[in-house]
């Protein structure tokens, strides 16, 4: 007989200053599918609301001087106490342009956990209590700067729900995608037309022997 395994939910929340921006690209493709099928439970919160004045601030100026707002650990440290009740175990991962840079690997990592939590920056960045205090890591995307950690938040979280068993629809893609033994890109795609503007797909693409195809694939 044949057993069907049920697959776990992964479990997200993001803190943000703008949360809306968040939930929509996690309704749509590969995330909007992973979350119809239970797969996938997405979060988002407003930091705003963890504050303790009146007017709802989440900066203030920078110790020692200097451009720019630095972000205060009091609301996240609120938001993340609030958020670890409803995901436990969730793994805490503070976006940041001075953090470790993410790779394949680290989305292989990341997606073993139950549950994560990003928190997003914005402004001059955030006072450095929340690495210290809360963030089990510090993750950039990239060397460059962003306004905030929304779209890093986002990223990741794409690179890491594939990886989840049931999430893509033939496993079997992953296998060969760039960067998965860490090193190596993937070998070149085409589908029809065989001949487009007088660019030719590789002979050996269309001759059906599967030997071959390997071989050439490999070299790419
Ligand atoms: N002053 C900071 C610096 O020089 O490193 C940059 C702050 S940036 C304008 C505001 C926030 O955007 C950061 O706190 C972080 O959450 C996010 N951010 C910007 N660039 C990022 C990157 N490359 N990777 C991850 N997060 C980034």
């Amino acid at each position: 007989m044949l057993k069907i395994m049920k697959q776990k939910k992964l479990r997200v929340d993001i803190i943000s200053v703008i949360p809306e921006v968040c939930v929509p690209y996690t309704d749509a493709s590969i995330l909007g599918r992973a979350k119809k099928a239970g797969l996938l439970d997405v979060h988002a919160h407003q930091l705003r609301d963890f504050t303790i004045d009146r007017q709802k601030h989440v900066d203030d100026k920078p110790f020692g001087g200097g451009p720019g707002m630095v972000m205060m650990v009091q609301p996240f440290d609120a938001a993340v106490k609030f958020v670890k009740t409803k995901n436990k175990k969730a793994r805490v991962i503070l976006t940041s342009a001075k953090g470790k840079f993410f790779t394949q690997q680290d989305a292989k990592r990341l997606s073993k956990y139950e549950g994560l939590i990003f928190l997003c920056g914005r402004y001059e960045g955030v006072d450095e209590r929340v690495s210290e205090l809360l963030a089990d890591e510090e993750l950039s995307i990239g060397p460059y700067v962003l306004t905030g950690g929304e779209l890093p938040a986002l990223v990741m979280l794409d690179a890491i729900i594939r990886l989840r068993p049931g999430v893509l629809g033939d496993a079997e893609s992953l296998v060969n995608e760039s960067w998965n033994d860490g090193e190596t890109s993937e070998y070149p795609h085409y589908t029809r037309p065989a001949e487009y503007k007088g660019s030719k797909v590789p002979a050996v693409l269309l001759s059906g022997d599967h030997k071959k195809i390997a071989l050439w694939r490999n070299k790419k």
